[in-house]
């Protein structure tokens, strides 16, 4: 299998070593609209070569978004109309049902596959399971340190309650856990979402709370940093790397 991948930050970087020493992934293309930062990473592999989307494009079997989500608008179409697999990590894209639905139906008809990891929360695989009966609610509660949301606060205080729609456009870092459990639930509108700024805490957690006609779903995450970004969570990539193993391996585990 051959890899197209978009974006060599810190995400796309530790993708591509995986990747590098998956024995199924032949060739890796890599593109960065900053060339040297995918120059600095093809040096660090031993399949990868620097290439354009556009050059890479008919020569690879999936391509992996890591970049921004201006990069899913640009080439999202393009990599589905080619019929080629697509991983997104900027899911906060997705936001846009105009762009969802187009990307939903061009691979479709291409069949081909819009793959969206779980990144830094767990418990989707049981809200994937949980929606095809009836969900009463799900809630994220994201807690932080007030740095992390540029404020200086000495108490525990509840900066967002409302809807995930509502919570992208005043919290757009929190985009793509709220938005990646709300595709696998019950829609940005009904999905809660709260933000919390705690000055006790020093790291990123994610908590989904979720009842229905399964029962009751509890599933919390606390979050290192990635060593390459403190601003992304380090389970982000590994959860990429989980969905590359997915596609490749014979095996498929979880809902
Ligand atoms: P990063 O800033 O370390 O790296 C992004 C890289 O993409 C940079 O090198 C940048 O030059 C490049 N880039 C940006 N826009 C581009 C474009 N239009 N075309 C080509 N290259 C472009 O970021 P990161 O931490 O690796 O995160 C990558 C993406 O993943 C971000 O959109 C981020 O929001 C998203 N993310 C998702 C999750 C999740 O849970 N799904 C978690 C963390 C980050």
């Amino acid at each position: 299998m051959n890899l197209g991948i978009i974006g060599c930050g810190a995400i796309g970087s530790d993708v591509a070593k995986a990747a590098d020493r998956m024995r199924e992934i032949k060739k890796i293309y890599l593109y960065d609209r900053d060339k040297k930062a995918a120059d600095t990473l093809c040096r660090l592999l031993r399949k990868a070569e620097v290439r354009k989307v556009e050059d890479f494009i008919e020569d690879v079997d999936v391509v992996f978004e890591a970049a921004s989500q201006q990069a899913v608008v640009e080439y999202g179409l393009k990599v589905l109309r080619a019929g080629k697999d697509l991983i997104i990590m900027s899911i906060g894209s997705l936001f846009d049902d105009q762009l969802r639905k187009k990307l939903e139906n061009t691979a479709r008809r291409k069949r081909c596959r819009i793959y969206l990891p779980s990144g830094a929360v767990c418990g989707i695989d049981g809200i994937l399971a949980a929606s095809i009966e009836k969900i009463d609610s799900v809630t994220l509660v994201t807690t932080k340190p007030p740095s992390s949301l540029g404020r200086r606060l000495n108490k525990r205080t509840v900066v967002f309650d409302g809807n995930a729609r509502e919570a992208v456009k005043k919290f757009p870092r929190n985009i793509n856990v709220a938005a990646c459990l709300s595709l696998a639930g019950i829609g940005f509108d009904r999905t809660r979402v709260k933000i919390v700024a705690d000055p006790v805490v020093n790291r990123i957690s994610h908590k989904i709370l979720a009842h229905g006609r399964f029962g009751r779903l509890r599933a919390e995450m606390e979050n290192l940093p990635n060593p390459n970004n403190p601003q992304s969570s380090y389970m982000a990539s590994l959860s990429a790397i989980a969905i590359l193993k997915r596609i490749v391996d014979p095996i498929q585990i979880g809902a």
